[in-house]
């Protein structure tokens, strides 16, 4: 279960309505298997309404799925890397053929609006455009170190791998593991969210039909106990997460009491510092697409700005925007009854407190799906540093503006932050841009950019509170993550020179 938002799970049972979807099942050795024991309603945000039902596995899945992995592992495992990615290059193509239909997909178990699913998708084709070149990259190293003595770096499979998923982008992020972790050698095991579990089930499909070995790709549905399987179980090398700070502690800290590697990406608060120079237009329109894009619910989300002194034309010119967004047009729902509710108590709170709501969106109702879990683009002016809403992720379509009188304020305002993921700074002035490139804490950094996300090969990562383990999750640096290096020294020629080494 979400930590922010908990739902019940119910017992296995079918109710009699109609769903739209049958249960999901899980992905072991190349074939759906139906779970047994509970189940949890899969609701679809935008209306309310029960699409399907999902099977919240366990250890008993999750040995299944390892065994199916370890047995198919050898042969994939020996097959040149060049030969892997050919599934991957037909994958890509799968995808791009069922690009509407996958983001429907996501439409239906997230909520979110059309654009922003088949994004989605379009980003997990780049994704798998990166392992398409993992040839290229991973070449190893060989160098004659000594006269007559070569040594040489080959990567490895590390084996079987596994990663745990949060619920706001079902189909990219699970895109930010497996097709580097499976073109590197290693057999996987995905466990989706529990609250959007129907894309898995057809990105298994695919990549079946792209010829993937049966065995090599596996998914186990369920919530906290499947993800603690996966941690526990001695199978699996390597694993990793990407959900709430609070959960990526506690994983880190059991998979790697388990002596796994581990990478545990979390939770952010996002700062975006605007100064008074900044481009009215690409400042209002930046900061506004940053805090409402997929209505909050990412990672990389603008959820406080610093407004540096006279920048009360920026704030005009971003509310007037704001105000014209319509939920259900601009933006989906949020995941949750209860992430509703949340949401709203914490723009109530900050009004409380003595801020003031510009735009508020709580209440926001669609007209025939009123059922769904909707807050509109909310902007609240006037809050201290000090307050929960300024201090907290809030995981929902809210922009705080704090004050500051100048560049040197906001940056102590972002530093104070224990997150680190992104921070950015609207500016014209070069210099001072690049002061926020040097003294921000965050992992990624944008400069006149709202959502900083490097792409490929430039890896994704945040600092601090938003990331525990070594590296980066995508691009370059999951090659080190998702393989090992063997180094081997070579000499034939005994002859050859008379150096320490050599003799
Ligand atoms: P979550 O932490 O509630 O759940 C994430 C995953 O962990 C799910 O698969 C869930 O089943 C599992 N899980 C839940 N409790 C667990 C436990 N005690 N032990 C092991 N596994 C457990 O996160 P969510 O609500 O699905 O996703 C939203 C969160 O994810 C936000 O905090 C967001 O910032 C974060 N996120 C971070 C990044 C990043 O790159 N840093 C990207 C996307 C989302």
């Amino acid at each position: 279960m979400t930590s922010l938002d908990v739902r019940a799970a119910s017992p296995a049972q079918d109710r009699g309505a109609p769903r739209a979807h049958p249960d999901v099942h899980h992905w072991i050795d190349g074939q759906p298997v139906a779970g047994g024991g509970r189940f949890l309603d899969v609701v679809n945000p935008s209306t309310g309404a029960v699409i399907s039902r999902v099977p919240l596995g366990g250890a008993a899945e999750v040995e299944q799925a390892v065994a199916a992995a370890q047995r198919a592992h050898p042969a994939w495992a020996a097959t040149p890397i060049k030969e892997r990615v050919q599934v991957f290059y037909r994958y890509k193509t799968l995808l791009e053929c069922h690009l509407a239909e996958l983001g429907a997909l996501i439409t239906e178990e997230h909520g979110k609006i059309k654009s922003e699913a088949e994004a989605e998708i379009l980003k997990a084709i780049e994704l798998t455009e990166f392992a398409c070149s993992l040839p290229q990259i991973v070449v190893g190293e060989v160098m004659e170190v000594s006269r007559g003595v070569e040594c040489r770096l080959e990567r490895h499979p590390l084996g079987v791998v596994a990663s745990i998923n949060p619920f706001n982008f079902p189909s990219m992020v699970p895109h930010w593991t497996f097709p580097n972790a499976i073109a590197l050698g290693n057999a996987f095991i995905l466990k989706p969210s529990e609250q959007v579990p129907l894309s898995a089930g057809r990105i298994a499909e695919l990549l079946r039909e792209a010829g993937l070995p049966d065995g090599i790709f596996n998914v186990v549905h369920g919530g906290r106990e499947a993800a603690e399987a996966i941690l526990d179980h001695p199978g699996i090398e390597a694993v990793s997460f990407v959900g709430s700070t609070a959960v990526a502690k506690e994983v880190y800290r059991r998979g790697t009491a388990a002596l796994k590697r581990v990478l545990a990406l979390g939770g952010a608060k996002n700062h975006v510092i605007v100064m008074p120079d900044a481009d009215p237009e690409m400042a209002a329109g930046g900061v506004l697409a940053a805090m409402s894009g997929c209505t909050g619910q990412r990672c990389m989300a603008a959820s406080v700005m610093v407004a540096v002194s006279a920048t009360d034309h920026i704030v005009e010119r971003l509310a007037a925007q704001a105000r014209t967004m319509v939920a259900g047009r601009d933006v989906g729902p949020v995941i949750t009854r209860q992430a509703k509710e949340r949401i709203e108590r914490a723009i109530g709170e900050a009004e409380q407190a003595g801020a003031t709501v510009l735009v508020d969106g709580r209440n926001a109702v669609v007209p025939g799906r009123e059922g769904g879990f909707w807050v509109g683009p909310t902007v609240i002016d006037g809050v201290r540093p000090e307050m929960r809403i300024a201090q907290e992720e809030v995981f929902g379509p809210v922009l705080a503006i704090v004050r500051a009188r100048d560049l040197d304020e906001a940056i102590g305002v972002e530093n104070a932050s224990p997150y680190g993921n992104a921070a950015s700074i609207f500016t014209e002035s070069g210099g001072l841009a690049r002061q926020v490139m040097e003294r921000a804490s965050a992992g990624m950094v944008g400069i006149n950019v709202g959502v900083p996300v490097p792409r490929e090969p430039f890896p994704f990562g945040g600092w601090n509170d938003s990331k525990f383990g070594v590296g980066d999750v995508t691009g370059r640096s999951s090659i080190e993550f998702w393989s090992k290096a063997k180094k081997i020294t070579t000499k034939w020629n005994r002859e050859a020179g008379t150096n320490w080494m050599a003799k």
